[in-house]
């Protein structure tokens, strides 16, 4: 086979790969070119997740016509000059490769003006090829527009994620710029929407703006230098430890970095401070001699090898300790009050309890089970008899759905002069169901005893009905106050749209357009609504559709059903018990959990025969 040398142009897009591999890595570099450019003011625009446009515009030093004409070309950096620069600045990321790979995969529009120029320039160049180079009317800074990303490469623009998750990578690469660069003020516009407008000012403010005031408030400076390495910035105090380490943040020399091993450093000095599987949250800036970095690191990775590794982890171990022992109980805010706009109800507010709800709501007796759902004979059995009388009593037929919203203890809806009959069939039913040891419960019926396994029945019932997509009525209760909390803006942006999924885990919350907070309705009995506040950031964290994929939803199922269901050793009333029951026998499979657990036993009348045998 001959060797053809690539086509410049392919070989380009090639390269390409490695430095964009997504709208969020033109996001990144971008932002970083408009910060080395020591710009004050720095807004990014993005439509479309980035598939339709990126827009970065700064207020910074902008480029001579020569330079706007070159730094599209491969290797074009005015930030290395010799190979002495090239260790100092490596980590940074200097390359020359930023520009030309965008070019390369996407229709790209430079308009740069420099201070001492009276007019700026415009460079219009698209797949790598220069279309145009002409004088523009601009302000002095530099705004590079990057429209139709790998619309010369489909294959890989067919390999983008959704909006919602190509969206997330660029707030995260934004957010990552902007607590590395506080006194540089950014603003980021989604589909024409302000999700961010940060003001300049310290790290304690920008992470406040974005993350909002309930971390903020719990932040633990950190400050240490030895001769090999200098650390700063914030801890969050134990307390408010996740349940995931989407806030952990490193910056090695004003970039941000990804550490597995420093992050355990700072793990370890929670230990026995917070529950097993949560984590800290940090914001942690390094600085050390660029000597001392490894400076052989890919492009896109964020991966940053250290010659002096052990002892920074010691260090580092060692200084996050001492912040948290200073810091334990000083808890005031060092900025104006200014970015405070609106009360905020942490979960250390004291809220009334709500009084706990007995009885599902949702219950109808009257309802027809699901005509596909598998019943035992047995359990159709019970379900007939049980409630069979009550389906002919004319006194408490209520159409269906006002059923759920009426009171539906059925015995006290009913009207007075059926009273009596009520209370004879209450006395009845009484009888019908028994909980043993505050575990089991047994259910008379024809010529048999059904011995059910509470907390397995109501683990299967809240699977199934997640599964289905049902809302979790039977196990979500309103809440006597609604509770408000605020998510960072990006969160409450996307958050807003996917009300309706946390509905079907048995959260109601509300958007409040006046404050930009979120009000808590319902929540499911048995989670905080702190719990339920986490649920939510980290549906919108990990990403919806990730979510509903079926692996991870069936594994959500399992793991909310455990949570949420109804525990062995805990007393039911008569209605509960009845409730229970009947919603068992309307799923698809009521013999045996998700997990293959026995749920049920049927003691028939050979059975006790054999059992008084001999
Ligand atoms: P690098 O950042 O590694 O130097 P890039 O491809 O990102 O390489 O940028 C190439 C050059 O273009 C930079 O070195 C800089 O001189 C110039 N440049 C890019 N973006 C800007 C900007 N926003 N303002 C001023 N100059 C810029
Ligand atoms: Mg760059």
């Amino acid at each position: 086979m001959a060797i053809e040398v690539l086509d410049p142009i392919v070989a380009n897009q090639i390269a390409a790969g490695e430095v964009v591999n997504r709208p969020a890595s033109v996001v990144k570099e971008l932002l970083e070119n408009a910060v080395d450019a020591a710009a004050t003011r720095v807004q990014l625009v993005v439509r479309d997740a980035g598939k339709a446009l990126i827009q970065v515009s700064d207020n910074g030093c902008g480029m001579s016509r020569e330079d706007a004409k070159k730094c599209f070309l491969p290797h074009a950096t005015s930030k290395i000059r010799t190979s002495d620069d090239l260790s100092r600045l490596q980590t940074m990321g200097f390359r020359g490769e930023a520009l030309s790979s965008i070019a390369a995969i996407a229709q790209v529009e430079l308009k740069t003006k420099r201070a001492e120029d009276e007019t700026g320039t415009r460079v219009v160049i698209e797949g790598g090829i220069v279309r145009e180079v002409s004088d523009a009317v601009c302000q002095e800074g530099t705004t590079i527009s990057v429209k139709n990303i790998f619309y010369n490469t489909p294959a890989r623009r067919n390999f983008l994620k959704s909006d919602q998750i190509e969206t997330n990578h660029i707030s995260e690469e934004f957010t990552r710029v902007a607590i590395a660069n506080a006194s540089t003020a950014f603003t980021l516009i989604v589909n024409d929407k302000a999700v961010h407008r940060l003001t300049s000012g310290n790290l304690k403010k920008r992470l406040v703006e974005l993350f909002g005031n309930s971390l903020s408030q719990r932040l633990l400076p950190v400050s240490e230098e030895v001769d090999l390495v200098s650390i700063s910035g914030f801890v969050a105090s134990a307390e408010s430890a996740r349940r995931n380490k989407s806030s952990q943040y490193f910056f090695v020399n004003g970039r941000y970095m990804r550490n597995p091993y420093f992050a355990n450093a700072v793990e370890r000095a929670y230990e026995n401070l917070i529950p097993e599987k949560t984590y800290p949250a940090f914001f942690l800036f390094l600085t050390l001699p660029p000597e001392n970095i490894d400076v052989n690191i890919h492009p896109t990775k964020t991966e940053v090898k250290f010659l002096d590794e052990r002892i920074i982890y010691s260090v580092l171990h060692a200084a996050v300790k001492k912040s948290i022992g200073q810091y334990r109980l000083a808890g005031e805010l060092d900025f104006s009050k200014r970015t405070i706009e609106f009360p905020v109800v942490t979960s250390s507010t004291p809220l009334p309890t709500p009084p706990r709800v007995n009885f599902d709501p949702s219950f109808n007796p009257f309802d027809t089970p699901k005509t596909d759902a598998a019943f035992t004979e047995a359990g159709a059995y019970v379900q007939h008899t049980l409630f069979e009388s009550e389906r002919s009593s004319s006194a408490c037929v209520m159409p269906k759905e006002e059923g759920a919203k009426t009171d539906s203890r059925i015995v006290e809806s009913r009207s007075s002069d059926s009273q009596e009959e009520t209370l004879g069939e209450k006395a009845q039913t009484e009888k019908a169901f028994m909980q043993i040891a505050n575990k089991y419960i047994a259910v008379r019926s024809k010529d048999c005893i059904l011995l059910i396994d509470q907390h397995r029945a109501s683990k299967q019932i809240v699977f199934e009905h997640i599964l289905s997509g049902e809302s979790l009525q039977s196990v979500s209760q309103r809440m006597l106050m609604a509770q408000k909390h605020f998510f960072s803006p990006t969160v409450s942006f996307q958050l807003v749209e996917f009300l309706p999924v946390l509905k079907r885990y048995g959260i109601e919350m509300e958007y409040d357009k006046e404050d930009g907070s979120f009000l808590l309705h319902s929540k499911p009995v048995r989670q905080t609504a702190d719990e339920c506040f986490e649920f939510a950031q980290r549906m919108i964290e990990e990403g919806v559709e990730r979510m509903q994929e079926s692996d991870s939803e069936n594994l959500r199922a399992e793991t909310l059903a455990e949570k949420y269901a109804v525990r062995s050793g805990e007393v039911l009333s008569t209605a509960e018990m009845q409730t229970l029951v009947s919603q068992l026998f309307c799923l698809r499979n009521c013999v045996r959990t998700f997990g293959g657990e026995k749920i049920i036993l049927k003691l028939t009348r050979d059975d006790l025969d054999k059992l008084f045998e001999g």
